[in-house]
């Protein structure tokens, strides 16, 4: 079958790119430089695919849907050297990913994510963080918004803790239903994604923080006294830095993670 007669499923989140216009600024923002590995997460119909593979002369790519692999090597090998991953992108071992014949360093990674899967594939990705130099990845706007915010504001909660306490995230443009076929119910943006270094993360335990933020968000409009009333007394927050009497939606990410280091640490 060839990309053209493609139909687009929709269980696999398939909106694929249709504005040139968007296609290039997404390019433009990663800016590949050569002997960089470029991975590409859900090719599709290569609307990215192929001007990154014509930009930068190689380029691996994950891919989930069988009936695409095929009809993407065709075509991929019109524009450069193109390695194709057939295996769900939640699957892949980021820290084993293959590295293709000259190209090395700290893993690029793009994409324009399949929706209903882009936070498990955000937090799989992170589990590897260490092998990744950044991220370019197309989402729901309203799940870059939740990225990005800072504390006091509505939509900050548990994705934005999360990510921003290992990166540093940094939205770049936002794209409309139309840039897509078909076109998505929601509006769509892109973020940049930088993983921050483990000394100037200086987390101890991700796991714990990460049950101290769930409960602290579970239930945002009560205090943290009693909010985290299972986790650890009003005189643990106080010793990091925590008003006890403060709602999560006010505390910044640095004191969540001073927070959680003095759990783990048992103090
Ligand atoms: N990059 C293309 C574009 O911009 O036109 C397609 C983007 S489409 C939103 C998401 C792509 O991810 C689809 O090609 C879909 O088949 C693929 N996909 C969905 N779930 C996946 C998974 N678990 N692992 C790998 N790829 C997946």
């Amino acid at each position: 079958m060839s990309l053209d007669a493609h139909r687009h499923k929709k269980q696999l989140g398939q909106h694929f790119l249709s504005s040139p216009g968007v296609v290039d600024k997404i390019i433009r923002a990663v800016a590949p430089k050569p002997g960089e590995f470029v991975v590409e997460i859900g090719p599709g119909g290569g609307a990215l695919t192929f001007p990154l593979l014509r930009a930068h002369g190689e380029l691996t790519v994950i891919e989930f849907d069988r009936d695409l692999i095929e009809p993407l090597a065709i075509e991929g090998s019109k524009h450069g050297r193109l390695t194709i991953v057939h295996r769900d992108v939640l699957q892949v071992d980021f820290g084993k990913l293959g590295h293709g014949h000259d190209v090395e360093g700290p893993l690029r990674l793009v994409g324009n994510l399949p929706y209903n899967i882009s936070t498990p594939i955000l937090f799989h990705v992170l589990e590897h963080a260490e092998a990744v130099r950044d991220m370019h990845f197309m989402l729901q706007k309203e799940v870059v918004d939740r990225m990005a915010a800072g504390p006091g504001n509505k939509v900050y909660g548990r994705l934005s803790v999360m990510l921003q306490a290992v990166c540093r995230v940094t939205p770049l443009f936002d794209v409309p239903p139309g840039a897509f076929t078909p076109p998505p119910k929601v509006d769509s943006a892109v973020v940049r994604l930088v993983p921050k270094p483990a000394a100037e993360i200086g987390l101890a335990d991700p796991a714990m923080l990460d049950r101290v933020v769930a409960s602290a968000f579970q239930q945002r409009r009560k205090t943290l006294r009693n909010a985290l009333a299972g986790v650890c007394g009003p005189e643990v927050l106080e010793a990091a830095g925590i008003d006890p009497g403060a709602r999560a939606e006010q505390v910044p990410v640095a004191a969540f993670v001073a927070l959680a280091n003095r759990l783990a640490a048992g103090t």
